[in-house]
């Protein structure tokens, strides 16, 4: 049987129209000979949406019944381009999580998938054209609803696509994986291949391209994802194994992470338990910190490290209960900033590319800077973004 996943993105479905023309992409590869299993996410804004809803009910909903509400987003997506695939004259039947057996941990607004039904979802598409499955939702042991976190229809995609061991293609309304974001540096070019290391850094740094876990799934399973438009037929980008790419520039692209802020924490007792304590809790708390340093004055130790700035209530909230009963500790903030960092997985061999990097930025005042084996990054004040961009776009050919 030749069968390949393909997923559509909310904004390639965000009205009847366009509802129609993904059904009528979907019937160009049932004529190739194909059978499709199809994730789809929810229309255009819903889930903003729905979250904006619950939040007018409650500052903080609960998760399980966040889970509930954000899980008939995708079912309203999976049934109009089912009947929009029958209408044109082929066999199709749209899946929730519940029917197409898709398990997930507990842990609800951030379940991770565990398995699927694949014995069932087999036998449905023997007998139709195509199948259509929610993205971003799954079940639990005891048929509790649970979604995958933001922008997680990707990963459904791409782990159905690994369980059943098909071809992943990805839809949205850019065609493709570019060097920079193409609002930031119109003059962007498009990636061909990128290595799943490289989108993992991007992704991580910024790029807002394809949900992480998608791309560590198809890194464990050895998946080819390829990411086009659903609005054109223009050649898109393949998501692969980096020894499968033949030509490795040393810099592959330049992601920005925007509203950044620096946090320090000062007037910590010399004591390393109590910054075992700190990032304990910062990670139990999900909060995400990056450019990390420690000083240690002597008197006191200083950490300071990067956050988004709209997590700074949480973070504070988390930190008064490491510290408390510590007389004078002390946090400050500096906001204002952007991340931007290069990736390549070239940097690994490839000598120099941190002297081509200053040498771009050499007329703007970095604040820190921090390396990985294939990215270096650095923050700098918002007002320096456009100017930065184009400088490193310049140096790197991007
Ligand atoms: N509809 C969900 C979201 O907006 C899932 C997705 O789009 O991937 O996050
Ligand atoms: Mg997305």
């Amino acid at each position: 049987m030749k069968a390949v996943v393909q997923k559509y993105g909310g904004s390639s479905v965000a009205s009847a129209e366009k509802i129609l023309n993904v059904a009528r992409q979907i019937e160009k590869k049932i004529k190739k000979g194909y059978k499709l299993i199809i994730v789809v996410s929810a229309m255009g804004k819903t889930t903003d949406g729905l979250i904006k809803l619950a939040k007018e009910i409650t500052s903080n909903p609960n998760p399980r019944e966040l889970d509930m509400l954000l899980t008939t987003g995708e079912q309203i997506s999976v049934s109009l381009l089912s009947m929009a695939i029958q209408s044109f004259g082929y066999k199709s039947k749209s899946l929730n999580a519940f029917q197409a057996g898709i398990k997930t941990t507990e842990n609800f607004n951030e379940a991770k998938i565990k398995s699927f039904n694949k014995k069932r979802i087999l036998t449905l598409l023997k007998s139709n054209d195509v199948l259509v499955v929610t993205g971003f939702q799954g079940i639990t042991d005891e048929g509790e609803l649970t979604t995958l976190g933001r922008g997680g229809s990707d990963t459904s995609a791409v782990a159905l696509a690994a369980a059943l061991g098909f071809n992943c293609e990805i839809y949205s309304d850019v065609a493709g994986i570019y060097t920079i974001d193409p609002r930031l540096h119109p003059g962007a070019k498009k990636i061909k291949n990128i290595s799943y290391d490289e989108m993992l850094e991007m992704a991580s740094l910024g790029a807002k391209v394809l949900h992480s876990r998608s791309v560590e799934i198809a890194k464990k399973f050895g998946i080819t994802i390829y990411c086009g438009s659903t609005f054109s037929d223009e050649e898109g980008s393949y998501v692969m194994a980096g020894s499968k790419i033949i030509e490795q520039p040393s810099v592959t692209g330049c992601s920005i992470m925007e509203n950044q802020a620096q946090v320090f924490i000062k007037n910590i007792p010399v004591d390393y338990n109590l910054i075992k304590k700190l990032f304990e809790k910062v990670a139990l708390e999900g909060l995400n910190v990056d450019m990390i340093s420690i000083i240690n004055t002597g008197n006191n130790l200083e950490v300071s490290f990067t956050i988004v700035e709209e997590k700074k209530k949480h973070l504070e909230a988390a930190l008064k209960k490491v510290f408390r009963g510590l007389g004078k500790w002390q946090i400050v903030y500096h906001t204002g900033f952007v991340k931007l960092s290069v990736v390549g997985i070239g940097m690994r061999s490839g000598i120099g590319v941190a002297a081509s990097f200053f040498k771009a930025m050499k007329k703007i005042p970095i604040k820190l800077v921090t390396t990985s084996e294939i990215a270096i990054s650095c923050l700098i004040e918002n007002q320096y973004k456009p100017e930065a961009v184009k400088a490193i776009a310049r140096e790197f050919k991007l």
